[in-house]
C-alpha cells in the first residue's frame, strides 16, 4: 500500500487516552468532559427519535438546525449567514476542516505548483494531514511560549505566489491563546492583499476567560471582519459547547460560492450527519443562555486546577480560552515532553499531552497540556499529585 501520510503515526489523543485507560490514570490528556451533558438536551434526542426523525437528514443539514445556527450567529456576532446556502452541518469540526481544506487545496494550483498553506504551530493535529492528502504544502509559522504571539512580519515573509490559504484557530488548542482584534486586522490586510482564503477553527468560541476583571480577551470571530467574512470558512462544533464531543456534530459557515464548492465535497465525505441529534440541537439552541454561561463554568474549573497546583514550581500563564492549561517544566528536568507525559501517566497517574507533537519538527519547549474539562475532585487530585511530583 502507498503510505500517503509518511510523517504521521496514531494521533496523540488516541495514544494518551489509551495509556490512561490501561493504567487507570486520571485522564487530563484528550479534550473531553468527564461530566454528563444536560439531561434536557438528551431528552430532546429521545423526543426527536420518537417523532421518527431517524432517516437521512438533508445533505446540508436539517433546515431547523441551519435556521437555529443562523439565529445563534446573528445573536452572538451580529453577522448574517443564510441557512439555505451559507451554512452546512458537518460530522464535527473535524469533517468541516477536512472538507474545507479539500475544497481549496490543489496539488497543482493557480501558482503553477502545489498550493501552500500557512499553518501556525503548535497546530491542532488534523490540519496538516488534510493539507498533504490534497497535495498541498504546509508552510509553518512557529510560535513560542510563553505568549505565542504572532510576528506578522514573519507571516508576510512566508507569502509566495503559491500561497492559497491560511489556517486560523482561536481560541487556540493547545496553547489557550486568544487572538486580539489587531491579529484579526493584520490577517485581513494580508489576505486581501494576496487574495487568500482562510479556514478559521473556532470550536472554543464560547470558552474565554477573565472577562469580568477586564484582564481577559474577547473572542473575535473572523466573520465579524467584513473583508474576512467574504473569504473565510468558519468551523464550529457543538461537542465543546454542549459537552457532547461524542456526537460529532459541527458546522461550516462560508459565503455562497465557497459553500457550494464545500458541499460538493461534504456530500461524498459523509453525505449527512445524525438526524435526531440535529433536531435536538435545533430545539436546544432556542435558549442561548445555555452556552452563554460556559466561559464562567470553565473559568471556575481552570481556577480549581490552578489552585490545586499553586505553590508548585511549574511555570504557567493562566489560559485565556479553551479548556486546556499548559505547564512549563523545563527548569525542573530536561526530559523530553513526550517521555515525561508517559512517565507521569505511569508513575503518578496523571495523563497529559506533550506540546512537541503539535510542531512539525517536534520542537520541544518542555511543555505539557492538561485538559480541565473534568469534575472538580479529579482536578484537585490531579493538581495535588503534580504538585507532589514537582
Ligand atoms: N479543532 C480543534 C482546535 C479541536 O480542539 C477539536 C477537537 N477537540 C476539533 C477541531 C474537532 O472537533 P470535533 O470533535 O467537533 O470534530
Ligand atoms: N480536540 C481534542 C483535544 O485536543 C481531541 C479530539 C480527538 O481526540 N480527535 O484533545
Amino acid at each position: 500500500l502507498p503510505d500517503k501520510l509518511p510523517h504521521v503515526g496514531t494521533t496523540i489523543f488516541t495514544v494518551m487516552s489509551a495509556l490512561a485507560n490501561q493504567t487507570g490514570a486520571l485522564n487530563l490528556s484528550q479534550g473531553f468532559p468527564s461530566f454528563p451533558a444536560d439531561p434536557a438536551l438528551l431528552a430532546l434526542v429521545t423526543e426527536a427519535m420518537a417523532q421518527h426523525h431517524n432517516q437521512y437528514a438533508p445533505m446540508p443539514g436539517v433546515p431547523d438546525l441551519r435556521e437555529a445556527i443562523a439565529g445563534k450567529i446573528q445573536a452572538d456576532y451580529e453577522v448574517d449567514y443564510h441557512p439555505a446556502d451559507e451554512i452546512t452541518v458537518t460530522s464535527g469540526a473535524t469533517e468541516a476542516l477536512f472538507a474545507a481544506i479539500s475544497t481549496v487545496v490543489q496539488a497543482t494550483g493557480t501558482g503553477g505548483g502545489p498550493d501552500e498553506v500557512i499553518v501556525f504551530e503548535p497546530a491542532y493535529d488534523s490540519y496538516v494531514p488534510a493539507i498533504e492528502l490534497n497535495g498541498g504544502v504546509p508552510v509553518y509559522v512557529s510560535l513560542a511560549p510563553p505568549h505565542y504571539a504572532i510576528d506578522w512580519d514573519a507571516v508576510r515573509a512566508k507569502i509566495t505566489p503559491r500561497t492559497r490559504l491560511i489556517m486560523v484557530n482561536t481560541p487556540h488548542n493547545p496553547t489557550g491563546r486568544v487572538w486580539t482584534r489587531d491579529d484579526v486586522n493584520q490577517l485581513a490586510a494580508i489576505a486581501e492583499a494576496h487574495n487568500l482564503l482562510i479556514i478559521s477553527d473556532e470550536v472554543y468560541e464560547h470558552i474565554v476567560f477573565d472577562q469580568d476583571t477586564g484582564a481577559g480577551r474577547q473572542h473575535h470571530s473572523l466573520m465579524t471582519h467584513p473583508g474576512l467574512r467574504e473569504r473565510t470558512f468558519v468551523c464550529g462544533s457543538f461537542g465543546k459547547t454542549f459537552h457532547v464531543t461524542g456526537w460529532k456534530i459541527g458546522y461550516c459557515l462560508a459565503p455562497k460560492v465557497l459553500t457550494a464548492a464545500f458541499r460538493k465535497i461534504h456530500q461524498f465525505v459523509t453525505f449527512s450527519v445524525p438526524t435526531p441529534m440535529q433536531y435536538a440541537l435545533a430545539r436546544y439552541l432556542q435558549e442561548p443562555e445555555r452556552y452563554q454561561t460556559l466561559s464562567a463554568f470553565y473559568e471556575q474549573k481552570r481556577n480549581t486546577f490552578l489552585d490545586a497546583i499553586a505553590g508548585s514550581p511549574f511555570r504557567y500563564i493562566p489560559t485565556e480560552g479553551t479548556f486546556f492549561q499548559t505547564l512549563a517544566y523545563g527548569h525542573l528536568t530536561d526530559e523530553p515532553d513526550t517521555e515525561l507525559a508517559i512517565r507521569l501517566t505511569h508513575e503518578i497517574g496523571v495523563a497529559s499531552i506533550p506540546l512537541s507533537v503539535f510542531y512539525h519538527d517536534r520542537r520541544d519547549y518542555r511543555m505539557l497540556r492538561f485538559c480541565f474539562a473534568k469534575d472538580d475532585a479529579m482536578l484537585r487530585e490531579a493538581g495535588s499529585r503534580l504538585k507532589a511530583w514537582a
